[in-house]
């Protein structure tokens, strides 16, 4: 028998209802022939309200208490949806992280999955009962509860999908897809069929958050098709996966598009460090020591100076890390003997993303092109083979979404 595995994220098992409608849609697929497997998140923002809960009671929580605590929130969804299908007379039951085999490094609140133990999983599939397993957890060498990163539940759905060896992941969410830039910016953004695996990746971190990363590299890691869609409603949504399946189902007309999608991201700041002399090691120890501060580095630009002994850098962080960013880069700058530091935090991102830019010259002047004429002036640039992106002025970044959206062809075609 064939095995479906669905996965539904906080939002679809928010309330009692809700459970009762994953639980009727989730009898379909059993009712229609097909082994289940099904995995859950927290209900609604169960997982914020348990931190909060921990922040009352303890200023330094114990790492181990922290995965303890937080692990609930899943068992909660899971137990109320076994019960649910139970009661539409469907066998079912539900299983902690552990119990369904899930075997995790031994680091709390962030570990990867090492491997999935199946034994059982196969045999409550074979008792024919619906099993609903925990997203978001599983357990260490120790026999500790670890939960794997905030968000973690798609990438548990798809590492229990590629074990099982489905077809399919199908990702329950409140978003019907994933569309060519967020629809609330440009109300003409397309819901697109396919995504590759790399595209989706670049797009999510760049802050269109439907998926955790980690899933998407796991998926591609496995070759397993992730099917991203509304829990409210049986329409298609968009199918992530490689390349080469994209084609061979007939998604050849969408992959000529060099920009498949637009990303902004408005939680972004900007540094600069001006006149740094320019010689060996200078870049190694400014970013040595944001590093050594867990800062998050992501756009850098290095330019030169008229006389050509000195050097400018920018770099951009996340904006609610400015603060100690520019604290780091002021200490930098005096060991350095650089001028000065200024930082902006009135700044965002855009990003155009597609595979297709690698084997279609101009893109970039293109993007330029289309920015100057609405007098949106670019701070920084970064490029890479599937991605550009641009900084510039906070309250253009909307603007620049709906001008690129338009001049690369993507708004749907009424
Ligand atoms: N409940 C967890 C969280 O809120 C995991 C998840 O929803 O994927 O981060
Ligand atoms: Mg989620």
């Amino acid at each position: 028998m064939e095995v479906i595995v669905h996965k539904y994220g906080g939002t679809s098992v928010g309330t009692p209802e809700k459970i009762k409608n994953v639980a009727r849609r989730v009898k379909k697929t059993r009712d229609a022939g097909y082994e289940a497997v099904v995995i859950v998140s927290a209900m609604g923002h169960t997982t914020d309200e348990l931190i909060d809960l921990m922040h009352k009671v303890s200023n330094n929580p114990d790492p181990r208490e922290y995965d303890m605590l937080v692990s609930t929130g899943e068992q909660v969804s899971a137990a109320l949806l076994a019960m649910a299908l139970q009661g539409l007379g469907c066998p079912a039951v539900s299983l902690t992280g552990g119990q369904a085999g899930v075997v995790t490094e031994d680091i709390y609140k962030k570990a990867r999955i090492k491997e999935i133990k199946l034994d059982r999983l196969k045999k409550e599939l074979k008792a024919g009962k619906v099993v609903v397993v925990t997203g978001f957890q599983g357990i260490d060498s120790r026999g500790d509860i670890i939960t794997i990163g905030r968000g973690g539940s798609d990438t548990s759905a798809v590492a229990i999908a590629a074990a099982l060896k489905a077809q399919v992941c199908d990702i329950y969410t409140d978003v019907d897809g994933v569309y060519t830039t967020d629809p609330r910016i440009v109300p003409a953004a397309r819901k697109l069929k396919y995504i590759s695996y790399e595209e989706m990746l670049e797009l999510a971190s760049l802050g269109a958050q439907v998926l955790h990363p980690r899933s998407v590299e796991c998926a591609s890691i496995y070759d397993m098709v992730i099917h991203l869609r509304s829990s409210q409603n049986e329409t298609e949504g968009t199918y992530i996966m490689s390349p080469e399946r994209i084609s061979e189902e007939g998604g050849k007309m969408e992959k000529k598009e060099a920009v498949r999608g637009i990303a902004l991201d408005e939680n972004i700041a900007k540094i600069g460090i001006l006149k740094v002399p320019d010689q060996p090691g200078t870049a190694a120890e400014l970013f040595g020591a944001l590093a050594a501060e867990k800062i998050n580095v992501d756009m850098i630009v290095q330019s030169i100076h008229s006389a050509g002994t000195q050097a400018d850098m920018a770099f951009t962080v996340d904006r609610p890390d400015l603060k100690r960013a520019v604290e780091v880069t002021e200490r930098a700058a005096r060991q350095l003997r650089a001028e000065n530091v200024v930082s902006d935090s009135d700044v965002c991102k855009v990003s155009l993303v597609g595979i297709g830019m690698v084997s279609q010259p101009g893109t970039a002047s293109k993007m330029f092109a289309a920015l100057a004429e609405e007098k949106i002036n670019i701070q920084m640039i970064s490029t890479s083979e599937i991605k550009i992106s641009c900084v510039v002025k906070a309250e253009q970044g909307k603007k620049a979404v709906q001008v690129l959206h338009k001049a690369f062809g993507l708004d749907k075609v009424a």
